[in-house]
């Protein structure tokens, strides 16, 4: 191939993962990611949530960040939780700042490998959009002024990433109390919230990115073979039936529903609960 060489040689170490949970999702989803990918990226990865749980600090010290946000799924709960992962990163002085929901597999070597790509200090936001056309919101400007405005953004649900050099200009609209304020002046998710502050405020292109997925697309579609180049995977229900991957694996559907078992045995076949491989 002819790949070019790498914009930056960075380390798993220069990215900050930041996975958004809920205190009623620590042991049916968070327990599975931590068992998988999380084990295996312990120093990168900081779990944002809700309420206390001593199993859950037991086993991540203290990369497991309390919030203090309401655990409700509303639109200021969630953008409560973003802005503390925006300041925790800005705090940590890595050079990536990465954010996954806690149904979301990341494969942090081709992560590594992408991000590679682009220098931190040149400004990228990097994700799936979730819709194929830019979303339509009013901003509010104040004296009932308002505005309509234009942007794409990457879907949370399916992993984002975003430059350091980007995340610190986007300080005046994100950092402190500022984000929630930003959310409000649209009336949106925090994913939008993060669209509109890089596209509409800063006119910072989104860079897609096929690598990224979702429940909200067919994960039928990623087949066993093609699971190494993904960088982030889901699971979920639609219409009734499992949206899970197309993979054969270690583990049955029913001993594995989301397939992150399997993908992870595939991926690092030398863990201890992982079958062993049987050589041809
Ligand atoms: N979530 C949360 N608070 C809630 C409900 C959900 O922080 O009250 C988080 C959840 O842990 C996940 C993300 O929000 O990381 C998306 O939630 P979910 O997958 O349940 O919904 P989706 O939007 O994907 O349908
Ligand atoms: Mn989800």
């Amino acid at each position: 191939t002819t790949d070019a060489p790498p914009a930056e040689d960075i380390s798993a170490d220069d990215i900050f993962i930041a996975v958004k949970t809920t205190k009623k999702f620590h042991r049916s989803r968070l327990d599975l990611l931590l068992h998988t990918w999380i084990s295996r990226n312990m120093r990168q990865t900081y779990i944002f949530t809700d309420g206390e749980d001593e199993e859950l600090k037991k086993k991540i010290g203290s990369h497991a960040i309390n919030t203090n946000c309401s655990a409700a799924h509303s639109r200021q709960a969630l953008s409560c939780k973003m802005a503390v992962e925006y300041d925790k990163f800005i705090e940590s002085g890595k050079k990536w700042f990465c954010h996954v929901d806690d149904d979301n597999y990341v494969n942090m070597k081709t992560l590594v490998k992408l991000l590679s790509n682009y220098p931190h200090t040149q400004d990228m936001y990097i994700g799936k959009p979730s819709l194929d056309r830019p979303i339509e919101a009013t901003e509010r400007l104040g004296d009932n002024k308002m505005r309509p405005v234009n942007f794409w953004f990457a879907t949370g649900g399916a992993g984002l990433c975003v430059s350091r050099g980007l995340a610190l200009k986007m300080s005046p609209w994100a950092s402190g109390g500022h984000f929630m304020n930003t959310a409000e002046k649209i009336r949106l998710p925090d994913d939008c919230t993060i669209g509109y502050i890089i596209e509409s405020v800063l006119g910072v292109p989104l860079t897609r990115s096929s690598l990224f997925h979702s429940h909200l697309e067919n994960l039928q579609q990623v087949s066993k073979s093609e699971v190494h180049k993904q960088i982030t995977l889901s699971y979920g229900m639609f219409e009734n039936k499992r949206n899970i991957i197309n993979m054969k694996g270690a583990f049955s559907v029913e001993e594995d529903p989301s397939r992150f078992k399997s993908v992870h045995c595939l991926l690092y076949p030398d863990t201890p609960w992982c079958p062993p491989q049987l050589s041809v």
